[in-house]
């Protein structure tokens, strides 16, 4: 059960044709200026051939396949034959979502509050044992505000830490985050990271 919640996404890798990542596995994501049915996101992520590699997802996949087990399902929508456990996980999934737990949450730093949140809305990552620097950018007021959380936090649908370190620093809305100047920023100390509480 829990491995099949551990959903991975499936991209082209030069090296081994193919990789299956979680989403813990993620770089940077980075909506396609153009796209809108569907939107387009590109994703940089860290293949399991240890380089990293580009990939493009639609917006669907980005958010419900770790709800659905499986990026296939979409694949199964355009033929029009879904799959019966992606059915099932997708139905759980609303009616997790409909009693008001959230798939994903983040600690929103200008706002001072939990957000309920989904992939698309995650910008960088920064990867490496326990820890992971996971840049968001908030639905409600368009901040990216950087949480520390583990892996699990974005893999596992659903779970959510209860306490996340929170960088206590207020990006501008329109803020360029490039990939090399988040990690260069997260690692260099300047920042501090106060804990705040996710759980309600
Ligand atoms: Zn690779
Ligand atoms: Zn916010």
């Amino acid at each position: 059960m829990y491995d099949v919640l551990r959903a991975r996404y499936t991209f082209a890798c030069p090296i081994r044709e193919q990789a299956s990542v979680p989403l813990s596995a993620f770089r940077e994501v980075q909506r396609l200026p153009g796209a809108a049915h569907p939107a387009v996101y590109r994703v940089r992520f860290a293949c399991v051939c240890g380089d990293e590699h580009d990939g493009l997802v639609t917006h669907e996949e980005l958010d419900w396949a770790p709800l659905a087990g499986s990026d296939a399902v979409f694949l199964n929508v355009m033929t029009a034959r879904l799959e019966e456990a992606a059915l099932e996980l997708l139905d759980l999934a609303a009616r997790e979502i409909q009693a008001g737990r959230w798939p994903w949450s983040f600690f929103c730093y200008p706002e001072e509050r939990p957000r309920p949140v989904t992939p698309s809305a995650f910008r960088v990552l920064t990867g490496g044992g326990d820890e992971l620097g996971l840049a968001v950018e908030c639905p409600a007021c368009a901040h990216t505000t950087v949480n520390v959380v583990s892996p699990d936090h974005v893999d596992v649908p659903f779970y959510n830490d209860r306490h996340v370190g929170v960088v206590e620093h207020i990006f501008a809305a329109d803020q360029d985050l490039s990939l090399a100047a988040f990690r260069a920023e997260l690692f260099s100390g300047a920042f501090d990271a106060g804990r705040r509480d996710l759980a309600a």
